[in-house]
């Protein structure tokens, strides 16, 4: 996706060598005509999947993941990382351990919204180590229901959460994948 990978290229801001902020387009403030594209982009590369659902974890994963759902003609799910006052019904819960914030959280979905017989693909930011993507692949194996796939907006290719991922069995597409953060520089794959 050339729009994508021309705004990580000039408003990617590296960070310690392998953190890349993208708060200009993805992570605070949000460009919804590239939101748009990706949607689409993810909607093409999972066609003739019969997804029945896409799943997502608040709050970076929602603009993605609303698009591709818009594209699919299906519904969002986001998993939150905060149990809600009001999320008084069922739950599944994952505990999920967070690379930029160094804790963990509890992810939790409500259990009406998931069912056997959904196809979910799951839909994230970035990739790095496969934990945000494996507990959402976690929580749609605890509905009995099955995972199509994982679309990532980027993924950074020196960590090892595609490795990991494609190992457990599961199809992992990136928009953009980034081989380097090193120096400073962003090198794509
Ligand atoms: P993982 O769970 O694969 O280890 O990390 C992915 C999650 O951590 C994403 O949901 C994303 O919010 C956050 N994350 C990981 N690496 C980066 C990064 O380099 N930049 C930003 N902005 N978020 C990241």
């Amino acid at each position: 996706m050339k729009l994508l990978i021309d705004k990580v290229m000039q408003e990617g801001i590296v960070l310690d060598n392998e953190v890349l902020k993208v708060d200009s387009f993805l992570n605070h403030q949000m460009d919804p005509v590239l939101m748009q594209e990706i949607g689409r982009e993810f909607a093409r590369l999972f066609a003739g999947q019969s997804i029945t659902k896409v799943l997502t974890i608040e709050s970076s994963g929602i603009a993605p993941g609303i698009m591709t759902a818009l594209a699919l003609n299906v519904r969002l799910i986001f998993a939150r990382k905060r149990k809600s006052l009001t999320l008084t019904e069922d739950i599944f819960v994952e505990k999920v351990y967070s690379f930029t914030k160094q804790e963990t959280n509890e992810i939790t979905v409500s259990r009406k919204f998931l069912a056997p017989g959904d196809k979910v693909l799951i839909v994230d930011d970035f990739l790095a180590n496969g934990e945000a993507a494996f507990g959402l692949a976690r929580i749609v194996e605890q509905a009995g229901a099955e995972v199509a796939g994982i679309g990532i907006v980027i993924e950074k290719s020196f960590q090892p959460g595609r490795r990991v991922l494609t190992k457990a069995g599961y199809r992992v597409e990136s928009l953009v994948r980034v081989a380097s953060l090193a120096g400073g520089k962003i090198e794509l794959v």
